[in-house]
């Protein structure tokens, strides 16, 4: 039955991590801080549906804020404004987990209901060159209870 189904779900979070559930990081819908939010780019950003929109400063690595399209609804286009003076006007904290966080620790994080999407990072540690977070993904409470709904 479907109840079981989820019942055996839930069960199994405990072997995966966030890692297996994100959505990758080359398939994320990220914008630049510079990006000037006129009716052209509204209507891309839109047009994408998402809600939760990373935002990075100079390369896609380097993610600083996060825009909701909710903070479009009252814009003007005519004013071209930039991404940046937007997020720092709504200021919606950016939040960050390891990809080796159990799911069951994302999904009691995500049910608290501070936030609903995290970035996800993983410790990069080259040969040459010194070690550093590089992100690998987002992940939101769609991508755990879709893992809890699928399990067979
Ligand atoms: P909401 O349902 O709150 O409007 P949403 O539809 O934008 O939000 P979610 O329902 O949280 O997003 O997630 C749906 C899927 O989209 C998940 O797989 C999630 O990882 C992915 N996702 C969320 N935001 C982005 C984004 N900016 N770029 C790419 N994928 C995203
Ligand atoms: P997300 O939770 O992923 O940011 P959301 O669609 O739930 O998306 P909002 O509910 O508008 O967005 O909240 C945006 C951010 O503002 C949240 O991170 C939340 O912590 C903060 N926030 C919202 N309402 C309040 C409030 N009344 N007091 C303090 N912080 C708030």
């Amino acid at each position: 039955s479907e109840e079981l189904k989820m019942a055996i779900g839930a069960m199994q979070l405990s072997d995966k991590t966030v890692r297996d559930v994100m959505t990758k990081i080359n398939d994320v819908f990220m914008l630049s801080d510079t990006t000037v939010l006129n009716t052209r780019t509204v209507a891309e950003i839109l047009k994408k549906g998402f809600t939760r929109i990373p935002v990075y400063l100079g390369d896609r690595n380097n993610v600083v804020a996060m825009l909701n399209v909710k903070d479009l609804a009252l814009l003007d286009p005519d004013d071209n404004f930039t991404v940046g003076t937007v997020c720092r006007y709504n200021e919606h904290p950016v939040r960050f987990v390891m990809d080796d966080t159990p799911l069951r620790m994302m999904l009691d994080e995500f049910k608290k209901g501070a936030y609903h999407l995290a970035m996800v990072q993983r410790l990069a540690e080259p040969t040459e060159g010194d070690p550093h977070y590089q992100l690998t993904g987002v992940v939101t409470l769609e991508d755990i209870l879709e893992e809890i709904l699928q399990a067979e």
